[in-house]
């Protein structure tokens, strides 16, 4: 039998993804890492994307969001901020939530948090993308 990686998503809510799969690509902080079996140990910090497993060639996706990513043995943990796979994704929220980001870093009004703003952007975006939009 080929080796299988658990993976874990967590997040503060709930227990989002707890699989065995075949491989895993990940939005870190310093681009998108691959993870197969028998990857080194590393921690890496997670950032807003979309998250992609395999099982027997079947891919998976779903939206993450900030913290951390351990992987250790074989098993790779995802301590999310905010994690849904694409079929838990409201794509109506999520066009909502890129309109009204969209706008306000257009009107750039005096008291805008533009990080904020943009990281409301890039989530929306990252569920967008994962449900294949
Ligand atoms: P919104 O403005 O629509 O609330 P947001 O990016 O501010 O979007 P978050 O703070 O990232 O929302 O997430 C809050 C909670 O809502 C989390 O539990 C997250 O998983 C969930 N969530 C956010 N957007 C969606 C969506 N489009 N579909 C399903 N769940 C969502």
């Amino acid at each position: 039998m080929t080796k299988k990686i658990t993976l874990e998503v967590v997040t503060p809510e709930r227990v989002v993804v707890r699989e065995q799969v075949d491989s895993l690509v990940v939005p870190a902080a310093e681009g998108y890492l691959g993870v197969l079996p028998g990857h080194a140990p590393i921690v890496a910090q997670l950032s807003i994307g979309v998250l992609s497993y395999k099982q027997d060639g079947k891919e998976t996706t779903a939206a993450v969001s900030g913290g951390f990513m351990e992987v250790a043995g074989d098993k790779a943990v995802l301590l999310a901020d905010t994690a849904e796979l694409a079929n838990e994704i409201d794509v109506d929220r999520a066009l909502r939530a890129k309109e009204r980001a969209e706008e306000r870093l257009a009107n750039r009004q005096a008291n805008l948090d533009v990080p904020r703003a943009e990281a409301a952007l890039r989530r929306a975006l990252a569920r967008l993308k994962a449900t294949g939009r």
